[in-house]
């Protein structure tokens, strides 16, 4: 059983605004219901990230809309590919698909649509990811992990997607 401060700061992280957690506090208040299921999806997201086959990084993916997970990804090759993501030098393939991009993938392959979706992601997406997100209609952000290169967090922020991080996602954290 844990308690939380369930306000939350903005605070400017890097240049990049994004609407952090309070850290639970011993009189704080419960922590809301959306932020359970924020949690819940981004274990959901650290599962899915050890399905990949890159040693490098392994990310994982999910796209929830109207309280439905709609696609999962994570990053690896493409269909009928080898699934070893480096080559001999232990660089990662240029045709490597990012988790996120795999994840809006699925959906353009089904008869869901991202639209108004929140992307659960274990690491925050390049700048090529979020030109997808972007495009592809998702509102809401929540991640766990912040990728050094924050183009694609201030590409999203522009755009006004709602961008929340959480480092930590254990109920008892
Ligand atoms: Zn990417």
């Amino acid at each position: 059983m844990c308690f939380f401060n369930t306000a939350k700061i903005k605070g400017r992280r890097d240049g990049v605004i994004i609407s952090t957690l309070i850290l639970p506090t011993q009189n704080g208040t419960k922590m809301t219901k959306q932020e359970r299921y924020d949690r819940a999806y981004l274990r959901m997201a650290v599962e899915w990230a050890k399905l990949s086959h890159c040693n490098r990084k392994q990310v994982g993916a999910l796209i929830v809309k109207d309280r439905m997970i709609i696609s999962d990804g994570y990053n690896g090759t493409p269909t009928g590919f080898e699934n070893a993501c480096e080559d001999d030098d232990g660089l990662t393939k240029w045709y490597v698909l990012h988790a996120e991009a795999n994840a809006i993938l699925k959906v353009a392959g089904s008869t869901h649509s991202c639209s108004g979706a929140t992307l659960y992601l274990t690491h925050s997406p390049c700048r090529d990811c979020a030109k997808l997100i972007h495009q592809a209609g998702i509102k809401r952000l929540v991640f766990i992990q912040q990728y050094k290169d924050d183009s694609g967090l201030l590409f999203l922020e522009k755009a006004g997607v709602d961008i929340i991080q959480m480092t930590s996602v254990t109920n008892s954290a």
